[in-house]
């Protein structure tokens, strides 16, 4: 049998990391992309090549994709996942930084679509899996522009699934809730570089409050499965929110209704 062929990005550390490598022990052939080369030369085996690339940049995607092509003739699986959360109140936040939030995790992810779908439809397979987040369909204050960018992953994935589903490929979502990776601390460590007025003093404590149950998450591991099983399954999931508080928390945003739900999270983060 052929060997399937993987892409997934950000795969220096965290869910892309733990992904990168379970694929590869389940016969997978991966190409495992990220800035830090140091961090993917760790993981480099038979079944795992490192491409070093920013997700930013059009050319090395296009670049890394006719490589996979040339040197595997296929791609089978891309997992989007490359990421990282701007923190900040929304008034705060600069454009820049906003900005920058989008291009990696919405154009970021959408470049590789685009450089990967055009092959999986002439191979009439393939699948893509875009991890997004519990924020990615519901928000709370300090994540708005993370948030948002989550928000736009979900819908292009919507749109995209209806598109290319009849080239045989398959889109699918999976949304984390608070996984122990180096997410968190690098939320915090930029939180720091947001300028905001006292009025938010409140708001800054309980950012970090909120985040100090990471180290009590789950692993990377537990995402890394559901990537695997998604991509393995003939009818896989169109949208997969795990560990249980990712899926209860659209449920409950859905049960309390928008004014409950936004008073219930002031309560918890005492803003
Ligand atoms: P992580 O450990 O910080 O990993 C993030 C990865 O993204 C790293 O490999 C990083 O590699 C890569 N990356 C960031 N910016 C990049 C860029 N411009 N170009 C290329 N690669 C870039 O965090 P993680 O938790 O594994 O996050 C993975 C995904 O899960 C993200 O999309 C995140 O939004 C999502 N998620 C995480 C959680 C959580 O609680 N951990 C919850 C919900 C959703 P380099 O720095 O080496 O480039």
């Amino acid at each position: 049998m052929t060997q399937r062929v993987a892409l997934v990005t950000g795969a220096s550390s965290g869910i892309g990391r733990a992904t990168a490598e379970l694929l590869a022990k389940n016969d997978y052939y991966v190409f495992a992309m990220a800035r830090r080369s140091y961090r993917l030369e760790q993981i480099r085996s038979d079944n795992i090549e490192p491409i070093c690339l920013d997700v930013t940049d059009a050319e090395a995607i296009q670049e890394a994709v006719n490589h996979a092509l040339a040197s595997k003739g296929r791609i089978d699986l891309l997992v989007n996942n490359a990421g990282y959360g701007q923190l900040g109140a929304i008034e705060c936040v600069s454009m820049e930084a906003a900005h920058q939030q989008f291009e990696v995790n919405v154009f970021g992810y959408a470049r590789f679509i685009q450089a990967v779908v055009p092959h999986m439809r002439a191979q009439k397979s393939g699948c893509i899996i875009n991890i997004t987040s519990i924020l990615g369909k519901i928000s709370i204050p300090g994540f708005g522009w993370y948030a948002a960018s989550k928000h736009a992953v979900e819908a292009l994935s919507e749109t995209l699934r209806g598109e290319v589903m009849k080239f045989g490929i398959k889109v699918v979502l999976i949304a984390p809730g608070l996984i122990k990776t180096e997410f968190a601390a690098k939320e915090l460590k930029l939180l720091k570089t947001v300028a905001h007025p006292p009025a938010y003093l409140k708001l800054l404590t309980a950012l970090p409050r909120l985040l100090a149950g990471e180290p009590q998450a789950p692993g990377p591991e537990i995402i890394a499965k559901a990537v695997l099983d998604a991509a393995t399954a003939s009818f896989p999931p169109i949208r997969h929110a795990l560990p249980a508080e990712s899926k209860t928390a659209v449920v409950s945003r859905w049960l309390l209704g928008g004014r409950i739900f936004d008073w219930a999270v002031r309560l918890k983060m005492r803003i």
